[in-house]
């Protein structure tokens, strides 16, 4: 048995080291990419229930990897963030999305709010809401065709502090967004208290409808909540034609999903956008 620790041991230092090694790399390939801005964005379609018009879309960051190929967020947001190198990401995520809606402005294609998700880490930094500001300011777009996508867990580490940011934001014009709701737990009192246009409901309820009840009352309940308080609803991650109907016909206003489409390059969405309707 002392054979077999001492060869744990071994093995355990060992892997320690290589993922330090690793971390350290990656770290470095970050922040190359940030350098080389090998970073691009994805759009994915929100289309108004009613009337059938794609009225926004969400900006998704992929990292355009020399070597790996194309990268999704979930292989380098978490660490972007852990390594505070998310800051420098998102300012080139919002420049980025702000300029593309800019261009669509320009080109005469009908107007679309561009939506763009925020980390909590991004969010704490005081100086942020210029950062906005200045990004709309550089690319000459209206604020009212930027929305910023907020988690419930980004806004609850500091209540206080969130709605304060969040009218500083909303005095600058752009539209707020709760992202993934029903996952985190914002208290209605808060809730109450944030200047925000839409709720997202969250893709885990979106999935199995119409035939999951609990996920259907889920669903029900969250759309009531949030045009008691006066707010749109948007359910994310619809893949089928029978999630689309429940949710028309429980008064959810717009949706999101492959259903619609996945998330596409920007030419993708110029070609969706000269289609009067879907
Ligand atoms: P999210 O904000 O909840 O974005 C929705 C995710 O669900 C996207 O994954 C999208 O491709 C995927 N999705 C959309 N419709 C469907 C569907 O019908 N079915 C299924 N199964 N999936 C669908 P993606 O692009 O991999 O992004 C993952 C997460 O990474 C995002 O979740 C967001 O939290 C984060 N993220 C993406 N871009 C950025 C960014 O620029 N900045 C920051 N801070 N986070 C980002
Ligand atoms: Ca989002
Ligand atoms: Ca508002
Ligand atoms: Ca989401």
């Amino acid at each position: 048995s002392k054979e077999i620790g001492r060869d744990a041991l071994q093995f355990f230092t060992a892997e320690m080291a290589s993922s330090a090694h690793e971390k350290l790399r990656y770290q470095e390939e970050l922040r190359r990419a940030i350098a080389r801005e090998e970073f691009v964005l994805h759009y994915q379609p929100q289309m108004d229930l009613k009337t059938g018009h794609i009225f926004a879309v969400e900006a998704l960051i992929r990292w355009n990897h020399p070597e790996r190929g194309l990268l999704m967020p979930g292989d380098f947001i978490s660490f972007a963030e852990d390594t505070g190198l998310i800051g420098q990401i998102g300012d080139w995520t919002l420049r980025a999305a702000c300029r593309q809606n800019k261009a669509w402005r320009d080109a005469g294609l009908p107007p679309v709010v561009v939506s763009v998700n925020v980390s909590a880490r991004q969010f704490q930094e005081p100086e942020w809401v210029e950062r906005v500001a200045s990004a709309l300011r550089k690319s000459g777009l209206e604020a009212r065709y930027l929305e910023l996508e907020l988690t419930e867990s980004v806004i609850m580490a500091d209540v206080q502090q969130a709605v304060a940011l969040m009218h500083r934001l909303e005095a600058l014009g752009v539209h707020l967004a709760i992202d993934d709701f029903g996952t985190g737990y914002s208290s209605l009192s808060a809730l109450k208290r944030f200047p925000v246009d839409r709720l997202k409901i969250d893709r885990s309820f979106v999935q199995d409808l119409p035939d999951d009840p609990d996920d259907a009352a889920i669903a029900r309940a969250i759309i009531s909540l949030a045009h008691t308080l006066q707010l749109k609803v948007i359910a994310e991650g619809v893949e089928t034609r029978e999630q689309l109907e429940f949710l028309r016909g429980a008064g959810c206003d717009e949706i999101q999903g492959y259903y619609l489409s996945k998330p596409v390059r920007a030419e993708g969405i110029e070609t969706l956008l000269r289609i009067p309707n879907i």
